[in-house]
Parts: C-alpha cells; structure tokens; sequence
C-alpha cells in the first residue's frame, strides 16, 4: 500500500473515526498536567510534546497487576475459575518510535515459544499509530541503536510531520486494515482484490519519492540532535569483559538506592512475579510487575542470594541489556528512551557508565 499525506486539519477528524469502532488511547494530561496514557474523548487534548510519556506503552499490554485466576476450598473440595485472555480492540496515538520498538522486543519475550495468552490478546486486539519525533530530549539516545526513526519497528502506521502534512505510512497488514477502514477506500478496492493489487485510499493524497526522501532528512536532523550516544562496537564484548571487575560496578552504582524505578519505567523490561491472595478458603492469584533491583528478586530458597548487593543488581540490569539478550540472539534490549536517566533519583547514567565502560583498557575490564 502506498503512503499518503494528511494535513493538520485531517488529524483529528480522522482520529474521531478511528475512535468509532475501538477505543482510542493516547498521551494525555490529566488535571494536573500529568501526562499518561489515557483514554481519548477529545483528539484536541492529546499531549505529544515534549516526547515519551513518563510511564512506557508496556503498562497497556501487561497491566501493573492483574489476577489470572480466582479460587475457593472448602474441605477437600476446591474450586478454580480462570480469567480468561480478552482484550477490546484499540488503538493507541501517539507512540513515539523507541516506544514501539520496545514492544517489538517484548514481543521476543512474551510471544515466542509458549505465547503468554493475555499479552498475546492484547497484542492481537492493539494497533499502533507512532508518531515520528523532530527533536529530541537531553536523554534520547535512540538513534544510535536502531534506525527507529526510519522504520518504528513494532507500529502498525507511522506518521512523521513534514512541513505541514503527516506523512502517513502503513507499515503492517494491521496498520493497512485499520487506514482502509477509516479513510475509505476508491471502487478500485474490489477490482484490487481480483487483481491483487494493493488497494488506493480515497481522501488522502498519496505521498511522493520527495516527501519520503524528506521523512528521511527529518529523521537525520532529529539524530543529530540527539546528544547522548552509545557506542555499540563490540559493546556486548565490552560488558561482558567487565563482569568482575566489582570495583567498577560499585563505583558507577553507589548512588542506586534500589527503588526500582529504572526497570519499572523501561519499556523492554518485562520481569514479573506471581503472587496469591488469599483468606478464608478464597483467593486470586495474580501477577504483577516485578524489578531485579528489588533485594529479595534473587533471593532462593536456601536463603542464598546471588545478587545480594546493589552493584550485582545494576550490573545484571546493563548486563542484561547489552549482554544477554544480545548472546541469546536478539536485538540490545534498550531503546534510548531515556526514562531511567529522567526517573533515578540517585541520577545513575546508564550512558555514562557504558562511556566509562568503553574507556577501559581491555585487559582491565575483568578486574
Ligand atoms: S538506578 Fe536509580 S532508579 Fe534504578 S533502582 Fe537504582 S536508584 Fe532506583
Ligand atoms: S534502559 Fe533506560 S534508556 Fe534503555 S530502554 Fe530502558 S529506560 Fe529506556
């Protein structure tokens, strides 16, 4: 399918129709301009500036908490009702592009092998419309690690302003469905599916070669004003050289008081833990989000804890990132979003410690 153009007045005429058939979710403030996920009402009280919500989109696909199942017991006899994995179909504005890559990556974790049936659901049940960024904030780093900006890998649609135009992109067969069924479509449709061809949407100028080599220019310019940057040169080889050198660790991690903020704001951590709740012959089991810089994350059975100090955690928490997902053949499992730079009370840098990381003589790096 093509790429079209839609102007400012389009936007929110044609959010209002993709809001007809599916709830629609966005960046919005609330009273005290606290801007969150939420559902929309009004498209004119979307909050796109000044980038990435404080909480990550994964709060829509894997709640905080949610039960999994209720039971009861009475003598020997006991009773289990499921929850079962329902999810109405949405639609979320507003998805910056390290967002939506983020969720490509925990889809790496939740839909591979055996597919976790309530994010599969929502997964299913979700199409995500990105919005492409032309600036950056302080901590953005993104652009270093992916060509995000290019190809928002996990959205359905892209949009990228272009002067006054949204360029608009469909980038999946979702994303496709979700723009015919809202913008209409040309009586080419049905002769389309006889013939094969992709088909042309009414209303909406198709973009040009020119408008896209200007998506491309534009993605460049907010790069270049991104000025955190990692080095990923054998940066997998860098951090996994320096996993005994303590003294480093506790250097770079001395500020960390274990809050776990850094993991809960991330958008690729996707740790959880199972829990039940139960009184008098009833309870719910049900899952929530959990952190490995909590103190008891590790803890075994025995009593023996293999991260038994801050440092062990935070190092697990980059080594994770840049080591282990890497050597289990994935992607680096950090977006440059830069939430745990703007969240840390202790102002730990993850780009600062990977900086210093990389100063270190190679011989050194293994203490
Ligand atoms: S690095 Fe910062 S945000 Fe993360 S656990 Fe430590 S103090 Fe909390
Ligand atoms: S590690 Fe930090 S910068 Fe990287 S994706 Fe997580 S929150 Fe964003």
């Amino acid at each position: 399918m093509a790429s079209y153009l839609l102007s400012q007045d389009q936007l929110n005429p044609w959010l209002l129709r993709v809001k007809q058939n599916r709830r629609l979710v966005a960046p919005l403030p609330d009273a005290d301009g606290v801007v969150d996920w939420r559902e929309v009402e009004d498209p004119e009280q979307i909050a796109l500036e000044p980038g990435v919500p404080d909480m990550p989109l994964k709060k829509l696909f894997t709640p905080l908490s949610e039960v999994l199942l209720r039971y009861g017991y009475r003598g020997d006899r006991a009773g289990v009702v499921p929850t079962p994995p329902v999810s109405e179909p949405f639609a979320v504005f507003g998805v910056r592009p390290c967002d939506a890559y983020a969720l490509a990556i925990a889809d790496t974790v939740y839909l591979s092998d055996v597919p976790d049936p309530y994010y599969q659901a929502r997964r299913d049940a979700g199409t995500i419309i990105a919005v492409n960024c032309t600036s950056a904030l302080p901590e953005c780093f993104c652009a270093c690690l992916n060509d995000v900006l290019l190809t928002a890998p996990g959205a359905d649609v892209l949009l990228t302003q272009l002067n006054g135009d949204y360029l608009v992109e469909p980038l999946t067969d979702k994303g496709k469905a979700l723009l015919v069924a809202t913008v209409g479509q040309t009586s080419r449709l049905s002769e389309s599916e006889e013939t094969g061809e992709t088909p042309v949407l009414t209303g909406w100028k198709e973009a040009s070669e020119a408008d896209l080599e200007r998506k491309a220019e534009i993605a460049a310019q907010t790069a270049a004003a991104q000025t955190r940057k990692i080095d990923v040169e054998g940066l997998t080889e860098a951090v996994r050289a320096a996993y005994h050198d303590e003294e480093f660790w506790k250097a770079h991690t001395e500020a960390c008081v274990g809050c776990g903020v850094c993991t809960f704001l991330c958008p690729t951590c996707t740790c959880f833990d199972v829990r039940d709740d139960a009184i008098s012959g009833r309870g719910l089991r049900y899952r929530c989000w959990d952190t490995c810089q909590f103190a008891d994350f590790s803890r075994e059975a025995s009593g023996h804890d293999p991260k038994s100090q801050q440092w062990m955690r935070q190092r697990n928490r980059l080594s994770h990132k840049f080591w282990y997902s890497v050597e289990r053949g994935g992607p680096i499992s950090c977006v440059g979003c830069g939430r745990c730079l703007r969240g840390c009370a202790g102002h730990t840098d993850i780009v600062a410690t990977l900086e210093d990381l990389r100063k270190k003589p190679i011989g050194s790096r293994d203490g």
